[in-house]
């Protein structure tokens, strides 16, 4: 992309109304614009990093065999009278009415609507297991929507849905839902600790949230410090075999580590003392098995293989796609902007031209933009005719994690330079060395 064909609207004031720092460099970096309180437009720019999170929670979801589909926004409340839920959610739910006066709803979440779809349509043991997900907007009219994305009241969720037949069935889609989660947040730079959870008045049901560390982070945590050193990796996992998932479920949650909801301050004292932690942190997502829950009151049954009909027994499992873009620049900035991790950026690279107009320069840009693109990347080109310092400033605030530096000086010797934006490190080098440092 040639930033003079972008549309790319920066601003060189901090915003009032942003309190934390990712909030604030969405806005400077012109990624995203309130259109109400808790409802944003994505422009090209934060619309892109979205698209890259949505993949990879795509991908992550397929790789373990899910089924992706898509739900409606708008959802009629019968269904939710069936579930009891349409009084019992309060008044974040956002209520509407047709012209034919019908109550219908935003969904804040599709639990309900899923389990009249697996209903309609799956009668047999046979088919299970099943885990059909979509990610789609969803609308919770939240008391305080702040923090840009991080607390929005319209935000995109992904939310997968597993149906089993027995409750060790669905204890293991449990455990392949936390894998998953782990290797999409490593895939996006950031580490998330799954937590214990509260579950709420129904009880004895198994829920685990994933935390990002961050001092903004709206949620208290406590854990043993030992568990910031786990990595997923790159390690193969069977996502088919119980005993695999299991044992990466119980290496990642063994160690302490709670959210205030479930803190248990006798259990915490017998962390050794130099390893409790007490911190803050953003849930990015959430994992929950509830049994026959919904069910059972919604004759979401199959028939078992002695022909007698069972309720199934059901998990949802959420991600915060929208919200994880706040998370990670939290995460990951400095005082000039955005970092990006690898895996998310909306650029891989930027091409700053300090002489856009000298046909030299504009010859080597050209020229680099053209070898980058032909490897498969994606790199911005700065061909305005901003001054370097102003060109500088963009790059380092939009956060790319490379920027090519041509002018005519750099030229006369054969050489650009290479920036990271993680180390702030430069290096002098042929455009051809340059290019493939960076594929
Ligand atoms: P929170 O405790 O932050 O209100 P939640 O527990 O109500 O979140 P879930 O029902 O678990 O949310 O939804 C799954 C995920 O959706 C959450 O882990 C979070 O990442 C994201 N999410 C929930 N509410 C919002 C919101 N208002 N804005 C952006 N993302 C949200
Ligand atoms: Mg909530
Ligand atoms: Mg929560
Ligand atoms: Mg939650």
């Amino acid at each position: 992309m040639r930033l003079s064909r972008y549309f790319l609207p920066v601003l060189k004031e901090n915003p009032s109304e942003a309190q934390i720092v990712s909030h604030r460099l969405m806005l400077r970096a012109g990624m995203i614009k309130q259109s109400a309180a808790g409802i944003y437009s994505w422009l090209p720019l934060g619309f892109k990093v979205l698209r890259k999170i949505e993949t990879i929670v795509h991908e992550e979801q397929q790789r373990a065999g899910h089924i992706p589909m898509l739900m409606p926004t708008l959802q009629s409340a019968d269904l939710w009278k069936e579930s009891g839920r349409f009084d019992a959610y309060g008044p974040e739910m956002l209520r509407i009415k047709d012209r034919q006066d019908r109550d219908m709803l935003y969904g804040p979440t599709n639990e309900e609507m899923i389990t009249d779809i697996f209903r309609s349509h799956v009668g047999s043991y046979k088919d299970l297991p099943m885990t059909l997900y979509h990610i789609q907007w969803k609308f919770r009219d939240e008391v305080r929507p702040r923090f840009g994305v991080m607390r929005g009241r319209e935000f995109l969720m992904k939310d997968g849905y597993t149906f089993d037949l027995t409750k060790e069935d669905a204890l293991h889609a449990y455990n392949r839902h936390l894998v998953t989660y782990l290797r999409s947040y490593e895939r996006m730079g950031l580490q998330a600790i799954p937590m214990r959870a509260d579950s709420g008045p129904i009880g004895g049901d198994d829920t685990h949230e994933f935390l990002v560390l961050a001092e903004t982070g709206e949620s208290e945590v406590f854990y043993d410090s030992q568990i910031t050193e786990l990595k997923f990796g790159d390690r193969e996992i069977d996502y088919d075999s119980v005993d695999q998932c299991q044992a990466v479920m119980e290496e990642f949650t063994s160690r302490y580590a709670r959210t205030d909801e479930t803190h248990d301050a006798a259990l915490f004292a017998e962390v050794p003392a130099e390893r409790q932690r007490s911190a803050r942190g953003i849930e990015v997502g959430q994992i929950f098995y509830f049994g026959t829950k919904y069910s059972e009151p919604m004759g979401a049954t199959v028939q078992g293989p002695d022909g007698k009909p069972v309720p199934v027994h059901m998990g949802s499992h959420g991600i915060g796609v929208s919200r994880l873009l706040g998370a990670i620049i939290e995460a990951s900035h400095d005082d000039k902007g955005i970092i990006w991790p690898e895996g998310v950026t909306p650029f891989h690279v930027g091409i700053v031209n300090l002489k856009q107009g000298d046909d030299q320069a504009d010859a080597a840009c050209d020229a680099l933009y053209a070898s980058l693109q032909a490897l498969g990347l994606d790199p911005l080109y700065d061909d305005t005719k901003e001054r370097a310092g102003g060109k500088f400033a963009t790059m380092d605030l939009i956060g790319l994690p490379w920027r090519i530096t041509v002018g005519p000086r750099g030229l006369k010797n054969g050489v650009v330079e290479l920036t990271s934006r993680r180390t702030g490190e430069s290096e002098e080098m042929t455009p051809e060395a340059a290019v493939e440092k960076i594929a």
